[in-house]
């Protein structure tokens, strides 16, 4: 099956297409219009970002079919992310795919943005099949799933307020550093002695404690909003001391160690509970490299293998949207024609309970 992938639910305008079958898929082609007009705001304003998509759409889409050297007869099914995200930047997505559905007789898949991020991965690396421990950390989420089977998703744990890539993202604003803050935040930390000699930005670790009883949801649950405001009293501190440029990596590489720390722990430990010798990786902060490198190695020797997508494939993009319209599409899963999109939603198949 060759499947057309469209993402527009925040800020970038994707087109993609990608060929075969869950278990073995080809990338053809990717295109990503980054709408670079949010860094003059420091963040996603709701309506340019829509007025970008509108026109962003048609050249996106005929540029990937373009490079894939392929014709919409051709392609098999649309899948359009429909959920979740801002409903008039998703609004734009859907009504393109719908109406090319229309016009060429194709079926529509609706695809949730955060099962496309759980198959990005899988265009890299064809071993990232479940079962597997997942991480999903983005500009708005952060879960912590156990995944039996593609479309089986269970909640192990889930952040209790800012989302890694958001707090990434304040992160940086207080540090003076562009939106989005991850990169930036990750290459100035990479500048920072090694903390091996005493830390002289030694941040807490949030909600790492150990339990007695499974049930505690603290154990895999986690928190980012204290560590923020340690990092903002920092900053004030460094300020006041007229020397925050000369803390500003440290600060920078106290934070991402915090961060790191806290979620390779979590990640183990939902490994652990389940047994699963496979961990993915997914969502913007997954192509964090010291975050890959502490997770690799904390697994390393326990014959755990870590799959992550390499950058341009770990931040919003269609071919993770074609690749889970891909699974969608081959169990029979079509858009009816009130198909429309939605601000938020959970993932399809997705359960909590005990563990
Ligand atoms: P969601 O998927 O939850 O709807 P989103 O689509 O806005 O949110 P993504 O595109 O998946 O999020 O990821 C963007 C986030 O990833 C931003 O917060 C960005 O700062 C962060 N990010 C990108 N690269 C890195 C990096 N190298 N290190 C840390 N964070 C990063
Ligand atoms: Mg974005
Ligand atoms: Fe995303």
């Amino acid at each position: 099956m060759r499947i057309l992938g469209i993402e527009t639910s925040c800020d970038e305008t994707s087109a993609a297409i990608v060929h075969g079958t869950p278990d073995a898929m080809t990338l053809e082609s990717l295109v990503i219009l980054s709408q670079d007009v949010h860094r003059l705001f420091g963040g996603v304003v709701p309506e340019i970002a829509s007025r970008q998509h509108l026109t962003g759409i048609v050249p996106a889409v005929e540029t990937a079919l373009r490079d894939a050297q392929v014709e919409m007869p051709n392609v098999d099914a649309i899948a359009v992310t429909h959920a979740p995200g801002l409903v008039g930047a998703l609004l734009v997505g859907t009504s393109y795919a719908k109406a090319l559905g229309l016009a060429y007789g194709k079926p529509v898949v609706p695809v949730h943005h955060l099962e496309g991020h759980l198959f990005a991965t899988l265009l890299e690396h064809g071993h990232a099949q479940p079962p597997f421990t997942a991480l999903l950390v983005s500009g708005g989420h952060t879960l912590l799933l156990d995944v039996p089977a593609w479309g089986r998703y269970q909640l192990l744990g889930q952040t209790r307020d800012d989302a890694v890539g958001e707090a990434f993202d304040k992160v940086a604003k207080l540090l003076g550093l562009p939106y989005p803050g991850g990169r930036p935040v990750e290459q100035l930390a990479a500048t920072a002695p090694s903390p091996s000699h005493g830390h002289p930005h030694q941040f807490p670790r949030p909600m790492l404690r150990r339990r007695a009883v499974i049930s505690d949801d603290d154990y895999f649950d986690c928190s980012f909003s204290g560590l923020k405001t340690a990092v903002l009293h920092a900053v004030r501190h460094a300020e006041q001391a007229g020397d925050l440029e000369g803390q500003r990596a440290s600060i920078a590489r106290g934070f991402q160690d915090a961060v790191i720390e806290t979620l390779v722990e979590k990640v183990y430990r939902a490994a652990k509970l389940r047994r699963r010798t496979r961990v993915v990786l997914g969502g913007g902060v997954a192509c964090n490299g010291a975050l890959q490198t502490a997770m690799r190695e904390r697994f390393a020797g326990r014959g755990g293998e870590v799959f992550a997508p390499s950058p341009r494939l770990a931040t919003d993009n269609a071919a993770m949207i074609a690749a889970a319209g891909l699974f969608r599409a081959m169990k029979g899963e079509h858009a009816d024609p009130a198909m429309t999109a939605t601000a938020s939603l959970p993932i399809p198949g997705i359960f909590s309970g005990k563990f």
